[in-house]
């Protein structure tokens, strides 16, 4: 069993478990998150006969990433082995930001239409320690100023596993991260994200991508049983005044959800909710060519209508898309040439 991802209590738990003195646990935990240590042998204050101990049961967890592919913008994207699947990490350095897009599942049963993660299916879920490993086993580890999880995998379908890798992200017994450099997405699985908004500190990412119920179905599966409007009402419920913010990410698909009218409907559905809108340039993908991208000039027309109605509204700078990093193009395609 590996000891990364584990919360402190959870460590406490061991300690009691295997007779070791209960400040062993805070020990472990530095070893872990602070020194960042990939061996029980390293953690050189624990007594010899506690690190042979765990080593009879534990391992830390550390996996190097198996391959990396550079982008001619610096993206890169990092393939990690998860049992017997695999998860992509995309890092993507931007001036004096530096942000790793991490995988929450391997595989993704949403199945978002234009998605090549949903299109290749669901392979499973993943640890926490396979969601911490990938954060603290890039090589860029100590340069990392935000984490978002919007790679492989819906975060709120491994929701206990996601909800435990934030602990150890945010807690000062962890890596003490700020909860708002750490932004978690969905698709808007009820239940789970009712949890998420009460339980994490966490900045939250709704993937909206169309305002309309039964065009929003065709391309989002996910929209019979869990109707963004329902999202939206849930959302009501909550204060988004303070530091957390919300933010609606909206993919611009050619002639599918760029017209003035669904602007108009997004702005009606979003009123009165302190919010952002991040517009994101869709990138052609060869298992969705039904699907084109916007052309900059119905992006920058879509931006300005909810800017001009009240609307805070981004368009996010395509990174990567020269190696299959930007959004819904992880897929690991490697995985083909690792596997067979
Ligand atoms: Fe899953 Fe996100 Fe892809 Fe939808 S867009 S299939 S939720 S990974």
């Amino acid at each position: 069993m590996e000891l990364l991802g584990l919360t402190l209590p959870q460590l406490q738990q061991i300690c009691n478990e295997m007779q070791l003195p209960a400040y062993n646990a805070k020990q472990i935990a530095d070893w872990l998150y602070k020194q960042r240590v990939c061996s029980i042998d390293d953690m050189t204050n624990l007594s010899l006969r506690t690190r042979a101990m765990l080593n009879e049961r534990y391992t830390v967890g550390r996996h190097e990433p198996m391959d990396v592919q550079q982008s001619a913008d610096g993206t890169k994207k990092y393939l990690f082995a998860v049992g017997e699947h695999y998860v992509e990490t995309v890092y993507i350095p931007e001036g004096d930001r530096a942000t790793l897009c991490i995988s929450s599942q391997a595989g993704c049963r949403m199945g978002c239409r234009f998605c090549a993660t949903g299109l290749g299916g669901y392979r499973g879920s993943i640890s926490a320690a396979q969601i911490v490993n990938q954060i603290l086993s890039v090589p860029e580890a100590s340069e990392l100023t935000n984490i978002v999880y919007m790679g492989m995998g819906e975060p709120m379908d491994n929701y206990e596993a996601v909800l435990q890798s934030t602990e150890v992200l945010t807690a000062e017994w962890g890596m003490a991260w700020s909860p708002r450099r750490i932004t978690v997405s969905s698709v808007g699985i009820i239940a789970t994200l009712k949890r998420f908004i009460e339980e994490s500190q966490c900045h939250l990412a709704i993937s909206l991508h169309n305002p309309f119920a039964e065009q929003r179905q065709e391309i989002m599966p996910v929209q019979q049983r869990y109707p963004i409007a329902a999202v939206i009402n849930l959302l009501r419920q909550y204060n988004w005044h303070g530091q957390r913010r919300l933010s609606f990410e909206y993919t611009m698909f050619k002639g599918v959800n760029d017209s003035l009218l669904h602007a108009s409907e997004l702005v009606r559905m979003l009123r009165g909710i302190p919010c952002r809108v991040n517009l994101i340039p869709f990138h052609p993908n060869p298992k969705a060519e039904r699907f084109q991208p916007s052309s900059e000039a119905t992006i920058a027309r879509f931006r300005d209508y909810l800017s001009a109605h009240g609307l805070t509204a981004t368009v996010r700078t395509s990174r990567g898309q020269d190696i299959e990093a930007a959004c819904g193009l992880l897929a690991t395609n490697q995985v083909i040439s690792y596997k067979f």
